[in-house]
């Protein structure tokens, strides 16, 4: 198929089956991808600045721990609509689109960056979902051919009875826990990525396995953290 006639035929079934913003519905142009210009425009407002609040709570396990997130994440904003288009849609392109721009705003952080760890999915989860969004926004990231991104934890179910668990644990109180399966991470600088950080407590977890494998520093990255 020649390129002239490749355009008309996506223009002509563009006409036809138009494709629509995944927040506002509006048919898309056909320069579009997933978002209108408009809701871009709203995702561009919501994204944050230096740290957030988050910060605080989760540093003090390692000196070199480092927390940054991409958008502010509230009911009914883009990024909303964004995470929910990725999570229950399987749409894969928008988590490459954003983990793009994520891997944009926060080259500075990625440099020296030697191991990416995704948080994993429960297996279970991850069979009917059939993907690990944070994987996903992982994707989009354009990294050096040195690093190495790593299935480096999973998620158990949680068996530790209640007694038996440390007060910490308790506050966490995750009905799953991570545990560190891949121990390549003496001396390195990891990267650990998810889609939103909320309590945090998911991430500390994840720290906390992450940690026994003693790497040399951790950067949490998130597409979005909830206010
Ligand atoms: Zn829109």
């Amino acid at each position: 198929m020649n390129h002239l006639f490749f355009d008309l035929w996506k223009n002509f079934v563009h006409i036809i089956f138009p494709n629509r913003c995944i927040h506002c519905q509006l048919s898309l142009l056909a320069e579009e991808s997933e978002l209108c210009l408009l809701c871009l425009a709203l995702l561009k407002e919501s994204e944050l600045s230096g740290n957030h609040p988050y910060r605080s709570k989760l540093t003090g396990f390692l000196a070199n721990l480092k927390v940054v997130s991409g958008y502010e994440f509230h009911k009914g904003n883009v990024i909303q609509s964004v995470l929910h288009d990725i999570k229950y849609k399987g749409n894969l392109k928008m988590a490459h689109l954003v983990g793009y721009q994520l891997y944009k705003k926060f080259q500075q952080e990625l440099a020296g960056v030697e191991v990416v760890v995704p948080v994993p999915l429960h297996r279970v989860k991850m069979q009917s979902r059939g993907y690990n969004q944070a994987m996903e926004l992982i994707k989009g990231f354009v990294l050096p051919k040195e690093v190495v991104v790593l299935d480096a934890l999973t998620r158990d179910k949680n068996t530790a009875t209640q007694t038996n668990k440390s007060r910490y644990d308790r506050w966490v109180n995750l009905e799953e826990v991570f545990v560190l399966k891949n121990k390549a991470l003496l001396g390195k600088n990891v990267l650990l990525v998810d889609d939103v950080l909320t309590t945090g407590a998911t991430l500390e977890s994840c720290v906390t396995a992450l940690l026994k494998g003693k790497p040399n520093s951790v950067v949490i990255m998130t597409l979005a953290v909830a206010v």
